[in-house]
């Protein structure tokens, strides 16, 4: 029947299409890899909910997915992805080196970091927030911090936010992961830990007896997937991808998997606003 076969050339065109999206992309670059098949991707090794290797080599968490969905829509199977740990401190020079494809940990959009990187995104919105020992209660904000020793991770935007804004007679520590800080405070060798809130109550949720978030976020962060500078076509393609994954249902319910049982309070949706 000719309408049935002029109804099968335009599905068959319509996928063709579909399948060349990227195919027309520089080989050597995020499309091109995603057009063969395989990204290679920054993430964290150790911010549980988000981003977690499991002693088995798995990686599982909300940025995990994030990836997997992005990559997934750029045309990549889960087995075409090559994790790769990225730090806060590394994030910039791991893209410009080409090390990785994309980054997808808890990257904070920022104009500084807009100097060197580009963003798709947002996909998540949080604030910087505190966590404590229990029972302890006489930290109660970032202005209460005077005197006191705090820690956080070099290459982050937290930390440095405590002293210009808040505290300037903080005493700070720096250590290239969060866990070793939440040791340290463990330890009694810090009296507070700071990043964004969302992050804290991962590692809260690991410890519920001994340890608290303050809960009174003190900024605004936007996650977004970082990019090498200047990719547009990326960009788009990462910003489609996202949006997809919040309007399909998929963006809300690795949430309430991957945070939910952290008892932090999820956030609506952000508006991808990145170009
Ligand atoms: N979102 C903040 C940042 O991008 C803190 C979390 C992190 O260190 O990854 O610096």
């Amino acid at each position: 029947m000719p309408l049935a076969r002029l109804c099968f050339a335009i599905v068959l065109l319509g996928l063709l299409a579909g399948c060349g999206r990227f195919s027309d992309a520089e080989p050597d670059s995020t499309l091109g890899h995603a057009a063969g098949g395989k990204l290679t991707v920054g993430i964290r090794f150790d911010q549980p909910g988000l981003s977690e290797r499991t002693v088995d080599g798995r990686f599982t968490g909300f940025d995990v997915d994030v990836a997997r969905f992005v990559a997934g829509e750029l045309g990549v199977p889960p087995d075409g992805i090559t994790w790769r740990e990225t730090t806060s401190a590394t994030r910039e020079s791991d893209l410009t080196s080409g090390v990785v494809d994309l980054i997808v940990a808890t990257y904070s959009v920022t104009d500084r970091r807009k100097q060197q990187v580009s963003f798709a995104g947002p996909y998540f919105d949080t604030g910087q927030d505190l966590l404590v020992r229990r029972p302890s209660n006489d930290i109660s904000g970032p202005e209460t911090l005077n005197g006191r020793k705090l820690c956080s991770v070099a290459g982050s935007t937290p930390a440095q936010q405590v002293r210009t804004r808040f505290a300037q007679a903080v005493k700070l520590i720096e250590y290239p992961r969060y866990p070793d800080c939440v040791t340290a405070l463990l330890a009694g060798q810090v009296d507070a830990v700071t990043t964004d809130a969302v992050i804290l109550a991962g590692y809260v949720a690991q410890n519920p007896e001994l340890l608290r978030l303050v809960g009174k976020p003190f900024s605004t962060e936007r996650y977004g997937v970082g990019l090498r500078k200047g990719d547009t076509e990326a960009q788009t393609a990462v910003n489609d991808a996202i949006r997809k994954m919040i309007s399909t249902g998929a963006w809300r319910s690795s949430l309430d998997r991957n945070i939910g049982p952290s008892g932090y309070q999820l956030p609506a949706p952000p508006e991808v606003t990145e170009r």
